[in-house]
């Protein structure tokens, strides 16, 4: 494969192009990795010109009928929007119940965006590692946005966050009981909290749980990447697409302010640090995995931890050392 020719038609913004390469990052083939390594670093210089936003929210809060909805509303508008996803559900079952087309039909059709499944690996670290690197072919070939979609489980939303310029949570109206019930880790990374299904007999709920969510961001401490009245919590409607269009004001106007105040660049060197340093613990594991004698020894001295023979940390230094020494 040309990956000179295959980099240069994603940067031309060539469809094909642009899902052989993310199929080739999603690749587990050694051969097909070494070239996804290639093409990704053909890439980087068109790093930075999209707004990558994450988007978290339980199943049913109405992610996709938001996705379509926003999505429509900035096609519209002339932008260009890629959807990804991250969906830790696909590293156990192999499919993926996010980014898939047929939810988002409109969407899916109009030829200024572009909407991609989660890929499926064999743990959620490789989920999130290959969607970043599908986020920024995607921002390579010049998409003004890039929206990252989780589902509120574990790990997948705070690795969302580390490949996101902003990250919004989607949240259902509900009782006040309810706010108890957002982990005050998520309430943390969110930058704009949207309450969806503002319309007809929920508007009344959804504009109070709104204002509840607005009391307790302001008792956050503030973070030095916002300005004032951030990080904030509105109302939408996926349906109706009341309020879309404030939602998105307020994420130009976030994203413009941490531009300004370097908080933005910031973020994207923190993250790339981050994803070095993610890739290196990857590939030190993939390692043990790799050399059958040290996998064999891990094996061995894992059992031995267990019956009490040998403690645990004597067992972990015996295999680093016979690491060293492969
Ligand atoms: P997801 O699981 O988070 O992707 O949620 P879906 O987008 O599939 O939506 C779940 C249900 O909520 C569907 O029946 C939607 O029609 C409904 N829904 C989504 N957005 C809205 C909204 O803005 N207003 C109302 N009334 N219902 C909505």
């Amino acid at each position: 494969m040309d990956i000179e020719d295959l980099a240069k038609r994603v940067k031309a913004g060539e469809r094909r192009a642009l899902s052989r390469a993310i199929t080739l990052v999603e690749s587990g083939r050694a051969d097909h990795r070494e070239q996804a390594v290639a093409l990704l670093e053909a890439l980087k210089d068109g790093a930075g010109g999209a707004m990558r936003i994450g988007l978290s929210g339980t199943p049913g809060v109405g992610k996709s009928t938001f996705i379509e909805a926003f999505g429509m509303f900035l096609v519209n508008r002339g932008l260009r929007v890629a959807v990804l996803a991250v969906d830790p559900s696909s590293a156990r079952s192999g499919g993926s119940i996010l980014g898939d087309k047929t939810r988002m039909e409109q969407l899916s059709r109009h030829p200024d965006a572009f909407i991609r499944p989660s890929p499926s690996q064999s743990h959620l670290g490789g989920v999130a590692r290959r969607t970043r690197e599908a986020a920024a072919i995607c921002e390579a070939a010049g998409f003004d946005v890039v929206l990252i979609e989780t589902v509120g489980v574990g790990q997948s939303e705070t690795m969302v966050a580390e490949m996101s310029d902003l990250f919004l949570l989607l949240l259902a109206p509900a009782g006040g009981d309810e706010l108890q019930g957002v982990k005050r880790g998520i309430m943390e990374i969110a930058d704009i909290i949207l309450v969806n299904k503002a319309d007809g007999d929920l508007k009344a709920t959804a504009t109070r749980t709104c204002a509840d969510y607005s009391g307790a961001l302001k008792l956050l401490r503030k973070r030095p990447q916002d300005p004032e009245g951030y990080p904030k919590a509105m109302t939408v409607s996926a349906v109706t697409q009341d309020g879309l269009e404030d939602a998105w004001e307020a994420m130009v106007a976030l994203s413009d302010w941490r531009k300004e105040t370097g908080h933005w660049e910031a973020r994207r060197a923190a993250q790339a640090r981050h994803w070095f340093n993610d890739h290196l613990r990857a590939g030190l594991l993939a390692r043990l995995e790799e050399d059958p004698a040290i996998r064999d020894l891990v094996r061995r001295r894992g059992e031995e931890v267990e019956a009490g023979t040998i403690s645990p940390t004597a067992a972990a230094d015996e295999v680093l050392d016979a690491l060293r020494g492969a």
